[in-house]
């Protein structure tokens, strides 16, 4: 019998209908007697963490919820963590990052409707979770709708559906069929990248994310330098385009690298890659020292800019940071 540790932080599978609506109530016994046979066939320990809608965890509570996993490793074959869903993807990601090389699979999981609901999807997603946790996927990955996505690929794409999050750029890492869980792993490469896990949980707050529209005003630039921001993420067009006719940015933002700053630019697009040497208005983003994302999620930029400037504080190393491949992000590592 597998050993797992069950880590709860909230989310509509843990919620109930109050006076301003659902917020997260239930305490993890009381969602393990939801779940008929799952403390048959594993041996659970559970840890009531956070409680928290997802939308209101971020750095303080990304770093609690690394650091908690770290400890517990040693003890348990894995980690199945119970998270809202909305922010889901960017606490997957973020902890891929800070727990590299990871054997032992850490899996978040949660649900479109409370586990009360007699048609809530939460049974189904927490065995599927614990599922990946048998099959030995290793990592961080989220289990939704009898899929396993690797925590730093996914995205959630729906409201209300119940295949909440796709696995952008990526196959899945395991799926459940008639006849079990298909684990499509190892991934390529993966094995040789696991190393001992370490946990790397310095992150940096000061970072934006500035999605164009056409005509952004150029004079938001020069007011997040003065806000003291480390990092930009700039979500730009298509395969990665920013307007230099009437209105541009370019000056400015030749000037905040030249500062020190990081910008990153990846895709409105949620799908393929960003290439910024295509078009020119996109090479011309890279004359003003701008860092390419590729084909990572946004929420992957976000958070591995955030981690990498928890890292350093040398621009160019940013840089080579993301040039490299930590945990499947990227497709393009090495690429200048
Ligand atoms: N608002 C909820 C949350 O993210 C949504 C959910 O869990 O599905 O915590």
């Amino acid at each position: 019998m597998k050993s797992v540790l069950l880590i709860t932080t909230g989310g509509t599978i843990a919620s109930r209908a109050g006076g301003s609506g659902l917020a997260p109530t239930i305490p993890p016994a009381e969602l393990l007697r939801y779940l008929d046979g799952l403390t048959d066939r594993y041996r659970i320990t559970t840890r009531e963490l956070l409680n928290l809608d997802s939308s209101n965890i971020q750095a303080d509570e990304w770093i609690l919820i690394a650091r908690t996993v770290y400890r517990a490793l040693d003890g348990y074959d894995g980690v199945v963590i119970t998270h809202g869903t909305d922010t889901m993807a960017y606490t997957a990601t973020m902890l891929s990052f800070m727990l590299q090389g990871l054997q032992k699979p850490v899996v978040l999981t949660g649900s479109q409707m409370p586990i009360e609901d007699p048609l809530t999807d939460a049974r189904s997603n927490m065995f599927t979770a614990f599922a990946a946790v048998e099959c030995g996927i290793p990592g961080v990955s989220i289990a939704f709708d009898r899929k396993i996505i690797a925590g730093c690929r996914a995205v959630k794409v729906r409201t209300m559906g119940f295949d909440a999050f796709q696995s952008v750029n990526a196959g899945y890492l395991g799926e459940v069929f008639a006849d079990g869980m298909h684990a499509a792993v190892p991934l390529p490469g993966l094995r040789e990248r696991l190393a001992p896990v370490a946990l790397k949980d310095s992150l940096c707050r000061e970072v934006f994310l500035l999605k164009l529209i056409p005509g952004t005003d150029p004079a938001i630039l020069p007011l997040l330098r003065k806000m003291n921001y480390r990092g930009i993420v700039i979500e730009a067009f298509g395969a990665g385009g920013m307007q230099f006719v009437r209105t541009t940015m370019l000056d400015q933002l030749k000037a905040l690298t030249e500062a020190g700053v990081s910008v990153v630019v990846c895709s409105q697009c949620l799908y393929d890659t960003s290439d910024l040497t295509i078009y020119e208005v996109g090479t011309r983003l890279l004359d003003c020292g701008v860092i390419s994302a590729w084909d990572m999620t946004t929420e992957a930029v976000v958070t591995k800019l955030m981690w990498a400037l928890g890292q350093t504080e040398d621009p160019e190393e940013v840089r080579r940071i993301f040039r490299t491949d930590y945990c499947g992000e990227i497709s393009h590592a090495d690429a200048p």
